[in-house]
């Protein structure tokens, strides 16, 4: 006999609340989708900066009034309006978060219970963990959720570790091939320049890897974790995890797992749920119809993610390597990823000729529908995280050049350990370079790259369908936040 709707206040009510940037975002909504599929309620905080850049550049309202128990709620960051929440200002997003945002999500979820709304679960961003002080102040049951990836997440974790063994911090970049062995699970291959960017600090009281040191232990505060990754991708890293938090919850490629539940449901509308829904910036999507007109597996796509900036100069070099490789090229160049001097300076006309030729640039792509086209061929990226995985999903190989954070060994494990890319961390932006490694990369590396990809790609596919990894640690997860929800009443 079918169950009987329950009436709402009786269904489990879940906040989320990701950390106010574009990948957290991403995923963090994809997950959101996934519990209302699962049939809980759901409210998705936002700050009020990115709320606003979500519904001017998205329809996102429309797409989520599918969801009857879904809602959007947004919070102000604190920051005026005309600050610049760049990579460089990031300390200032941080401190007025703790500052400020914190007191409002605790006035926010007690005003909640007041009107009989109560949030009966929480999210927590991993990277925002006052969130799981505020759930552990009212009761409300919390677990965490890191966007990155497993690798990443332990390397955070082993920072007590690596300053006693003298590995952090270092005074100079020039013995960055100096091999690491205090990281459980990558003593073989992990050297100083695989460790996060922000680890290339000079003192131990630096305040940003102090900063991700805390976070990452009040992490394992929170009874269980949610990771967007998969067995067959990290599971010996995990199993280091594990040892710290024994419960984890991998569910991704979370991208893919969320396309794998619309299929089996039983929805007869199609409904649209790549990253494209959650984009803080305008998609331009005329370059699907541009490479319609390309040959298979011909195009390099190029993004380096929603925060990477380069300097003119150092863009135009690129761009000579680029159009020198002769490699016909899909690039993404944000309105804001050139910094510093030269900004909105002249470009060369033999690039602009070369690139009308066999090139195409937009503002922002619909990445995963770019990944997923028959044209593309590889993907030249920053590394982070979620393009690793739709990149990793679509079985297309990489040419890493990691910026910041994790990437650096988001890249390491891409090239060493699944052997699905090259990595060009640390080399410099000089035409010659880049030339080369394009060159190198969709010619003489190109078909075992290519074998490893679609070796791990059927993987992550195998992992999200029915009965598949992912599928069921979700599946556990909504079973587990249902039992917690029914203790809260
Ligand atoms: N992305 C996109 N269009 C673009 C560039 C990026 O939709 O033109 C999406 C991409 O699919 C990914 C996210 O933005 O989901 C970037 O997240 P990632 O973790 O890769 O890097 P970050 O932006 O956090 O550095």
């Amino acid at each position: 006999m079918e169950e009987a709707p329950k009436p709402e206040n009786q269904v489990p009510h879940v906040l989320l609340f990701p950390y106010p940037g574009q990948g957290h975002i991403n995923s963090m909504m994809k997950l959101a989708q996934l519990l209302c599929l699962g049939g809980l309620r759901v409210t998705f905080l936002n700050t009020q900066h990115n709320h606003d850049r979500l519904l001017s550049c998205n329809d996102v309202h429309s797409v989520f009034s599918r969801w009857p128990g879904f809602r959007f709620r947004a919070i102000s960051d604190g920051l005026p309006a005309e600050h610049p929440r760049s990579l460089e200002r990031f300390m200032d997003l941080w401190d007025s978060l703790n500052d400020n945002t914190k007191q409002l999500f605790r006035e926010m979820l007690i005003s909640g219970r007041r009107e009989s709304d109560a949030v009966t679960f929480i999210i927590a961003d991993g990277s925002l963990t006052f969130t799981i002080d505020v759930a552990d102040e009212l009761g409300i049951p919390a677990i965490a959720c890191r966007t990155h990836s497993a690798c990443g997440f332990l390397a955070y974790l082993s920072i007590p570790r690596l300053i006693e063994e003298g590995d952090l911090p270092f005074q100079d970049e020039a013995d960055l091939d100096r091999e690491i062995r205090c990281v459980p699970g990558m003593e073989t291959f992990l050297r100083r320049r695989d460790l996060p960017s922000f680890l290339r600090a000079k003192e131990r009281t630096d305040p940003i890897v102090q900063l991700l040191m805390t976070e990452a232990l009040n992490t394992c505060r929170a009874s269980s974790l949610i990771l967007n990754t998969f067995e067959d991708l990290e599971g010996p890293i995990l199993s280091h995890l594990r040892c710290r938090m024994p419960t984890i919850y991998t569910i991704g490629p979370i991208h893919a797992l969320l396309k794998s539940k619309l299929a089996d449901s039983s929805s007869s509308t199609p409904i649209t749920c790549s990253s494209s829904t959650s984009s803080l910036w305008r998609v331009d999507k005329t370059c699907m119809s541009w490479l319609d007109s390309q040959q298979q597996k011909s195009i390099l796509y190029i993004s380096f993610g929603s925060y990477a900036t380069v300097t003119h100069d150092e863009m135009l070099e690129f761009w000579h390597g680029l159009v020198n490789s002769q490699t016909p090229f899909l690039w993404v160049i944000r309105p804001d990823s050139i910094a510093g001097k030269g900004k909105g300076g002249k470009i060369p006309v033999e690039l602009e000729e070369a690139t009308k030729e066999r090139g195409f640039i937009v503002e922002w792509a619909p990445q995963e529908e770019v990944l997923a086209h028959p044209a593309v061929g590889g993907f030249l990226t920053h590394s982070g995280w979620n393009s690793t995985l739709e990149s990793i999903l679509a079985g297309v190989p990489m040419i890493c050049w990691p910026f910041f954070a994790e990437q650096q060994i988001n890249s390491r494990f891409v090239s060493e350990v699944w052997e699905v890319g090259l990595d060009m961390k640390d080399r410099s932006f000089d035409r010659e370079t880049v030339e080369m490694m394009v060159r190198e990369f969709m010619n003489e590396k190109r078909g075992e790259l290519q074998k490893s990809s679609d070796k791990i790609a059927e993987l992550a596919r195998l992992c999200v369908r029915e009965g598949g990894t992912s599928n069921s640690n979700l599946e556990r997860l909504i079973e587990d936040i249902r039992s917690a929800s029914l203790r809260m009443d």
